[in-house]
């Protein structure tokens, strides 16, 4: 069927999609453990096993730093869910704008930290101002996007079991 097993990383991070066969090998050698999985039912070296949707791994594996993200105004998007950061709407991207929390035009970098996603109203109404100074408080902290998660995004996106382990 192609179904796939989402494989957490032990800290709980996502780091990729494997076989069903695959997955099942890692829970046989306790390599694994099961966080999630489906109501059926799978027969494997003589043990009857839930088919599994998302496994963790028991051993943390250790991510190269030098996999950092450059924020791109799609990187940005994505990461904020095309949501307005300040009032949650989502009027769709070619609506949106990407805000800096620190107005440039104070130094505010382009970072992933300082920046979020804003429809054209809050931007405006925002304008040269600190969330603080513009009393227009930020729904969440924005930070850098896990590269592993970022990149399977799409694909988590597609299953409800996985979708909450996509934004950390
Ligand atoms: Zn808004």
């Amino acid at each position: 069927m192609g179904q796939r097993v989402l494989v957490l990383n032990a800290s709980y991070e996502p780091l990729q999609l494997i076989s069903i066969r695959r997955a099942v090998v890692l829970l046989l050698q306790e390599k694994a453990e099961l966080v999630e999985a489906t109501e059926q039912r799978l027969l494997a070296c003589g043990f009857s096993l839930e088919v599994p949707l998302v496994i963790r791994l028991v051993r943390y594996i250790k991510i190269p730093r030098r996999m950092r993200l450059p924020c791109s105004r799609r990187g940005v998007l994505m990461r904020d869910r095309e949501t307005c950061m300040y009032c949650g709407a989502q009027p769709g991207r070619s609506n949106l704008t990407v805000d800096h929390i620190l107005p440039r035009s104070r130094g505010g970098q382009t970072t992933w930290e300082n920046v979020v996603t804003a429809c054209r109203d809050c931007n405006h109404r925002k304008g040269g101002r600190t969330p603080e100074e513009a009393n227009m408080p930020l729904s969440v902290r924005p930070r850098q996007p896990q590269y592993i998660a970022f990149a399977l995004l799409g694909e988590l996106e597609r299953h409800d079991a996985w979708r909450k382990y996509a934004y950390g």
